[in-house]
């Protein structure tokens, strides 16, 4: 069984369709990677599953719930995604370890000592120790953005969906959040991510979707949609941007 189902979403905005009748299916541990020009509806559709954006057609299915019926609990929901976008948008004024644990704290109720340890756990895997105590404008970039996949981790997340996370990073810095992604999938999660970086989409993707336009229209294995595209849209793309 999927563990998300987008069957037949549209989204207009100010009279634009920028989604247009989008269709996928992610299984769990699956990572699905969408990929496309810039406004051609990838962050939008990433939003639309966050709840971020309402749906003006079509249905949205996260384990088995129609998370789009507008009488679904919107936290509810939330609860079992982490979504991390391009900026890291960490509290500045709180530590990297209240960062982490505030949000396991105030929505899953766990008490402090529990969440810290959980939190100790994590930086350690991710390589920030040491970092628990900092401010996050004591952290390069791309320390701070895996802080704030952290921070997503931290609500034990049946989906991961993150938005172009290595985009505003020095690119000695994208490999070390490269790293984590690449973890993420060894352990089994299941994600959504856009991003410029065709390596790593290559790479650790199962299915890549080709966005043109708010249309879907091309998925598949990443070995067949880089080296054999069916369509002359993505063949161009792809020559764009390799
Ligand atoms: P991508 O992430 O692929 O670059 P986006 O999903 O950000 O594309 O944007 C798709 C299109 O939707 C763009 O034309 C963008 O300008 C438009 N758009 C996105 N969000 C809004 C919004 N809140 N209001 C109006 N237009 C929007
Ligand atoms: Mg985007």
């Amino acid at each position: 069984m999927s563990l998300l189902t987008i069957d037949g979403v549209w989204k207009h905005f100010h009279g634009h369709s920028v989604l247009r009748g989008i269709d996928l299916e992610v299984r769990p541990h699956e990572v699905v990677s969408l990929i496309g020009a810039s406004g051609s509806g990838k962050s939008t559709l990433l939003r639309c599953v966050n709840l971020l954006e309402t749906v003006d057609d079509g249905t949205i299915t996260l384990d088995g719930q129609e998370i789009t019926d507008p009488r679904v609990k919107v936290d509810d929901v939330r609860k079992r995604l982490g979504i991390v976008f391009q900026a890291f948008n960490l509290f500045p004024h709180m530590t990297v370890l209240d960062n982490v644990t505030l949000a396991p704290r105030q929505v899953h109720r766990l008490a402090k000592g529990e969440a810290e340890e959980q939190a100790h756990e994590l930086l350690a895997r991710f390589g920030l120790a040491d970092k628990a105590r900092a401010y996050p404008d004591r952290l390069s970039g791309g320390q701070q953005q895996r802080v704030a996949i952290i921070r997503a981790l931290a609500m034990r997340p049946r989906l991961m969906l993150l938005d172009e996370v290595t985009s505003s990073l020095d690119p000695e810095l994208v490999v070390e959040v490269l790293q984590v992604i690449r973890e993420l999938k060894e352990s089994g999660m299941t994600m959504i991510l856009t991003t410029h970086e065709m390596g790593i989409c290559r790479e650790i993707s199962d299915t890549v979707c080709f966005l043109d336009g708010g249309v879907l229209l091309e998925k598949g294995p990443p070995e067949k949609v880089f080296t054999d595209p069916e369509n002359a849209r993505t063949r161009k793309f792809l020559r764009s941007v390799f």
